[in-house]
């Protein structure tokens, strides 16, 4: 049985599950007479959840590394923190209840006055506390937690959500990888998967309730893809595929520190994409030559309500610091088909990836739009900034979403506020429409960056996310690489660059045809970088040109991919 998520890290790994079950911390209010008693059960509940965290801490100092481990510092000083002492204290000799409903009552009070806090900072903290009231009301329930560093066979943990602190304690010896229900890439769990380099599959919805303890499962972080009580066929399948991949990795990792170029030493450019600042580290370790697509709706998403200019401005900052003289692609808000907003409520519709989404609920909802667009051009000043809107159909869009951003400079300028007043400006070349009248819309910005993931569904008719019609995601199909071709040409005619940053660009052999054909700029996940490179480096320009000349003449997706994977082996030998 398949299921699917999102890979929240690469890798593929064949083991039975463990599954982490919540338990169950039902508080019940009880009067009680002799309050010494009670706060000595407090202190006592405090002392040893101090002490356990001092333990976690010293492991994720050995398994992690230094930064991860001062988390635990953070949740030692909330354990032992005076004033929720005091008020728990206060509140068991005045009101005469139970300490777990005294701390249960003080904690959820720090933790609504966190999350009520319009700062990313202060919602971090919220999620401290909530796990901290965790591991002091088990201790006073004397229920034990599921403790993940007991584990001690090979395993694949399942759970709902794992915390920090679960996942600091997974020992990548016996835990292979995870999966869980909720969660996005940009999750606490899914960024500290990436740090332990343990496959992992997040955002399965429900993966808890199909599998039970001691299942066979297969991982492939890759793809996102779960198979719960695979067949042998499927289990030998997926272990030639780890296999390949161990093999391979081994390979490209000798690629870090390289340049991207071709066997003949024509240059090219590999970005990377990422959804916030804290997929930079990745950027740094595949040695990405830049941002080529900042996702910046993950903000938006991690959010209660809309962040505001500074959180934003913040947030834009630190990735242009973080890669001084590095190009940096930041998208406005792609929100809509498959991205939902808790706090926007957005009428019901019957194709909402043909809706009202993106640049077009931007330029309606132009307060929305204009706090995105300040915070990006005041973090200007700080690198090399290129602004990007998605899902531009019409230049009569282009041309308004620039006139609100003159809007914005001019206002900064009245402000007395720094920007800079050249800041590139592209589209998201990813509707037909667009790809065909290229070359008008070259005349009105400074690049081009093709989002395959879209231009393919809307090309091919084919949903994105419906399963029965996947099989319309061609990538190689010659249809495309025309269009994409359109796009290359008429850009270079007018004199500006084109890039990728659909999937498409990290695709093993859609990239050399790409290259081929002119692209100038690759943007992927980061742990694609190294595999493109290695492939670059194994083939010639012109032998990349000459195939991709080819590849057009050719009628189908199955006929090009029979014929470049042929050539690569070929050329490879
Ligand atoms: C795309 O459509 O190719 C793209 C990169 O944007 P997203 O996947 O965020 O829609
Ligand atoms: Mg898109």
């Amino acid at each position: 049985m398949k299921y699917s998520g999102i890979g929240a890290s690469a890798g593929i790994a064949i083991y039975p599950v463990y599954k982490l079950i919540e338990v169950d911390l039902t508080i019940e209010q009880q009067s009680i007479t002799d309050v010494k008693n009670e706060v000595a059960r407090l202190e006592n509940a405090i002392k040893t959840t101090s002490k356990e965290l001092q333990t976690i801490r010293e492991q994720t100092a050995i398994s992690m590394d230094e930064e991860h481990a001062m988390i635990f510092d953070a949740h030692i000083q909330i354990a032992q923190d005076p004033e929720i002492m005091r008020q728990v204290q206060e509140k068991i000799e005045e009101e005469h209840v139970n300490a777990e409903y005294a701390y249960d009552h003080v904690c959820q009070m720090f933790i609504a006055m966190f999350e009520g806090m319009d700062n990313e900072y202060f919602q971090e903290r919220a999620l401290d506390v909530k796990d901290v009231r965790r591991r002091v009301i088990a201790h006073l329930l004397d229920v034990p937690l599921n403790d993940p560093s007991l584990i001690n066979e090979k395993v694949i943990v399942v759970a709902h959500d794992l915390t920090p602190s679960d996942t600091a304690q997974l020992n990548k010896t016996y835990v292979k990888g995870f999966i869980t229900n909720i969660g996005g890439r940009t999750s606490h769990s899914a960024i500290m998967a990436r740090s332990l380099e343990i496959p992992a599959i997040v955002g399965t919805k429900h993966i808890t309730d199909e599998v039970n303890d001691g299942d066979l499962v297969i991982l492939d972080g890759l793809t996102g893809t779960v198979i719960i009580r695979p067949t042998d066929v499927e289990i030998e399948e997926y272990r030639a595929k780890q296999e390949h991949y161990e093999k391979q990795v081994a390979i490209w990792s000798k690629f870090v520190n390289k340049p991207s170029v071709s066997k003949d030493g024509k240059h090219v450019e590999i970005a990377a994409n990422i959804g916030s600042p804290d997929d930079l580290d990745a950027v740094k370790k595949y040695g990405a030559e830049g941002v080529g697509l900042y996702r910046t709706e993950f903000l938006y998403m991690n959010n209660d309500n809309f962040p505001t200019e500074m959180e934003q401005y913040k947030a834009y900052k630190a990735v242009l610091e973080a890669l001084p003289n590095k190009k940096v692609i930041i998208r406005t808000l792609d929100i809509g088909g498959d991205k939902h907003l808790d706090y926007l409520p957005m009428d019901a519709e019957l194709n909402p990836f043909l809706g009202h989404r993106a640049l077009r609920l931007c330029l309606e909802r132009t307060d929305i739009f204009k706090t995105q667009l300040r915070a990006l051009l005041r973090a200007s000043i700080h690198g090399d900034l290129h602004i990007m809107f998605p899902m531009v159909a019409t230049l009569n869009e282009v041309r308004q979403a620039k006139a609100v951003l003159e809007t914005c400079k001019a206002e900064l300028h009245a402000e007395g506020i720094a920007c800079k007043d050249d800041v590139k400006v592209g589209i998201m070349v990813e509707i037909p429409a667009v790809a065909i009248l290229a070359d008008q819309f070259a005349k009105e910005v400074d690049f081009f960056s093709i989002g395959t993931n879209d231009l393919i569904q809307y090309s091919f008719a084919a949903d994105r996310m419906n399963q029965k019609v996947s099989y319309l995601y061609q990538p190689y199909n010659p249809s495309l690489l025309r269009l994409i071709k359109m796009v290359i040409d008429a850009s270079h005619e007018a004199g500006i660059w084109t890039g990728m940053c659909g999937e498409m660009a990290g695709d093993k052999l859609a990239a050399p045809i790409l290259l081929g054909l002119g692209l100038d700029e690759f943007s992927m996940s980061a742990t694609s970088i190294l595999q493109t490179r290695y492939i670059f480096s194994e083939l010639t320009y012109s032998e990349m040109k000459a195939m991709a000349e080819t590849c057009l003449t050719l009628d189908s997706h199955e006929s090009v991919q029979e014929f470049v994977e042929k050539t690569i082996k070929g050329e490879s030998k």
